[in-house]
């Protein structure tokens, strides 16, 4: 049965100074006011430098701050510029986003990532595990391989389900305009959960997200798909008025 918990996620990419604070407030102050009783939660995906001070900022427990990546090596090493989980998680964000297209093709594989998933996990932060097919992949019909294997080469049943959440944003519909079309988008999301199931070999609740042009003009199409757990909002989330009228316009 599918679960009545929505997660809007937003990831701000390398946007964002200190005067930014004024994006949360506005989110901050809708969500505080809202009157609809309807169960979702709002994550915003900061570069490093805001991780600290917008964590500080939200008292709401409906809102939380994600970093968008962090290094494998889980403490400290000598490895100029790199920032691990245990940093992230000592200034006060909850989540990091792993997996991303965006750092797949610079050089996040598969090895990499589940050594990334290890170190947010031993720093007990929650990981929103991003997976997608190209545009080639989804014209060759192997959609359902390509995830499977960003998934089972990655995720272990050690990890806990309860520490994961999946995103799924096909790389051709990142930044496009383009969403999938309900049947591929249905069917895709019910192969990725049924995918979870057999990793960790029972039937796990972890939400399954999408991501990939969500807008407040086609949000609503999405709820057609009760299985959607969620969205991972990229350009969109860096107005407060397209992200909240998301939010508005989903629950509409
Ligand atoms: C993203 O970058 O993760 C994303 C989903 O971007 P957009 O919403 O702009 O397609």
């Amino acid at each position: 049965m599918a679960n009545n918990m929505r997660y809007f996620i937003g990831n701000w990419k390398m946007f964002g100074i200190p005067n930014s604070l004024s994006i949360l407030r506005k989110i901050n102050a809708f969500i505080t006011k809202d009157k609809n009783n309807k169960i979702y939660k709002v994550i915003i995906a900061t570069p490093f430098t805001l991780l600290e001070s917008f964590s500080k900022y939200f008292t709401n427990k409906k809102i939380s701050v994600s970093a968008q990546n962090c290094f494998h090596i889980s403490q400290y090493s000598s490895n100029t510029g790199a920032i691990s989980a245990f940093m992230i998680k000592k200034l006060g964000p909850k989540y990091v986003i792993l997996g991303h297209s965006d750092n797949r093709s610079e050089g996040d594989d598969e090895i990499i990532l589940k050594k990334k998933i290890s170190a947010a996990i031993e720093n007990n932060l929650l990981i929103i595990f991003c997976i997608g097919e190209n545009k080639k992949e989804k014209q060759d019909k192997q959609t359902n391989t390509v995830l499977k294997r960003q998934l089972s080469k990655v995720l272990e049943k050690k990890f806990n389900a309860k520490n994961i959440i999946v995103a799924y944003e096909p790389i051709w519909s990142i930044g496009t305009g383009k969403i999938p079309d309900v049947l591929y988008l249905s069917k895709t999301i019910i192969s990725i959960k049924k995918m979870l199931n057999i990793i960790f070999e029972t039937k796990t609740n972890i939400p399954v997200l999408y991501g990939g042009s969500v807008e407040p003009s086609n949000i609503k199409q999405f709820r057609l798909i009760p299985e959607i757990d969620g969205f991972l909002i990229g350009g969109a989330s860096k107005s407060a008025k397209k992200f909240i009228d998301i939010i508005k316009n989903y629950y509409k």
